[in-house]
């Protein structure tokens, strides 16, 4: 029986972490001798980018209903072409709100947050994140199937290419719960949840009208820029890049952290990080304690001669 995977996309395209998705269900069917499986709504991308990944079979929804997005709807669409013991979604805003749905619907055992390929598959064990990532948990299934989500960065996109076949599956569910009044683009020009690079920065900035050497920091890195939440909440940026426990959990490659201090309910949204590099002028702040590089030093100093120093070696 295939193992499928839910291969999310935003307008069409598929997202990066659909694609850690499928290689992550396709360690799981190398481990079974099975293949793999992906479900995608309404994408647009060629079936090409999941079959490079390892998904011999890509079932595409066509369904005018589900432009909009809706957990719930989702989740029925899902349903009605998933037919197997497990299913994979990356552990993203929208798909980690279907997965509990699909869960509801299939009476499967849900595992979120998922870091390394299962322990043993019958019955189904993996390791999980707990507690925003302070902690590990050894979680098994009792249920007859099971449906997980990855961690982001946890496994990686690992490219295993297959050649597959694609399924056009015309459904109509219906959607009528939520009407979408109206749509807001968040300021930043990169999606925060899916940079590779993130320049981030907090009170130490010490004022909003600072935040321009943030912002020509993340310009020569190519990146997003984000801030810790009394930034947001004094209204020095926008809420939409506030990172941390109660903001977005981000996972990017790298993670540049510009006088922040590095509180526990920040670090919950921001450890899955690859490499965390910390500027910060108090040598005791806390977020050193988590740093893969850190510079002691003064901010106002150090991030326009690095934006100097970057783009001078870009120029090269
Ligand atoms: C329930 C709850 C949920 C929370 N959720 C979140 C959350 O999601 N995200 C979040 O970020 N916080 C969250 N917090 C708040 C969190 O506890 C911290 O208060 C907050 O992260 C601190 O923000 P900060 O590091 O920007 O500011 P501060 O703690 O004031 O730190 C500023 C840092 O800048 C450094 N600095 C000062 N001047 C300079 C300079 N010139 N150059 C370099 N460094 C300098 C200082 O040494 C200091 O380390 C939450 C708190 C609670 C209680």
């Amino acid at each position: 029986m295939a193992i499928f995977v839910y291969a999310e996309n935003i307008n069409g395209v598929y997202k990066k972490a659909a694609f850690e998705a499928v290689a992550y269900a396709k360690s799981i069917a190398e481990n079974a001798g099975d293949s793999v499986t992906a479900i995608s709504v309404n994408p647009t991308d060629s079936s090409d980018l999941l079959y490079k990944y390892g998904a011999e079979k890509v079932i595409n929804i066509k369904d005018e209903g589900l432009k909009n997005f809706s957990a719930k709807a989702f989740a029925q669409a899902v349903n009605e072409v998933f037919e197997g013991k497990i299913i994979v979604f990356p552990h993203t805003t929208d798909a980690s709100s279907v997965a509990p749905m699909l869960s509801i619907l299939k009476n499967y055992s849900l595992i979120t947050n998922v870091l390394e390929t299962p322990e043993n598959l019958s019955p189904f064990q993996v390791k999980r994140k707990a507690f925003s990532g302070k902690g590990f948990m050894h979680a098994k299934s009792e249920t007859e199937g099971v449906i997980l989500t990855v961690s982001q960065n946890s496994f990686g996109a690992k490219e295993n290419p297959v050649s597959g076949t694609e399924e056009i599956k015309n459904l109509s569910v219906s959607n009528d719960d939520t009407k979408v009044l109206s749509h807001e683009q968040s300021t930043g020009k990169l999606d925060l949840k899916e940079a590779e690079i993130v320049v981030s920065a907090g009170r130490g900035m010490k004022a909003a009208e600072n935040w321009g050497m943030i912002e020509d920091l993340a310009n020569v890195l190519g990146a997003a820029t984000a801030c810790s939440k009394p930034v947001s909440d004094i209204g020095w940026r926008p809420h939409s890049e506030h990172v941390g426990q109660t903001g977005k959990a981000i996972a990017p490659n790298l993670y540049v952290a510009v006088g922040i201090s590095g509180a526990i309910q920040h670090l919950a949204g921001v450890n899955s990080s690859k490499t965390i590099v910390v500027i910060n002028n108090d040598p005791e702040a806390p977020f050193f304690k988590s740093a893969d590089y850190g510079v002691v030093g003064d901010a106002f100093q150090i991030i326009p001669a690095l934006t100097e120093k970057i783009k001078a070696l870009k120029g090269a």
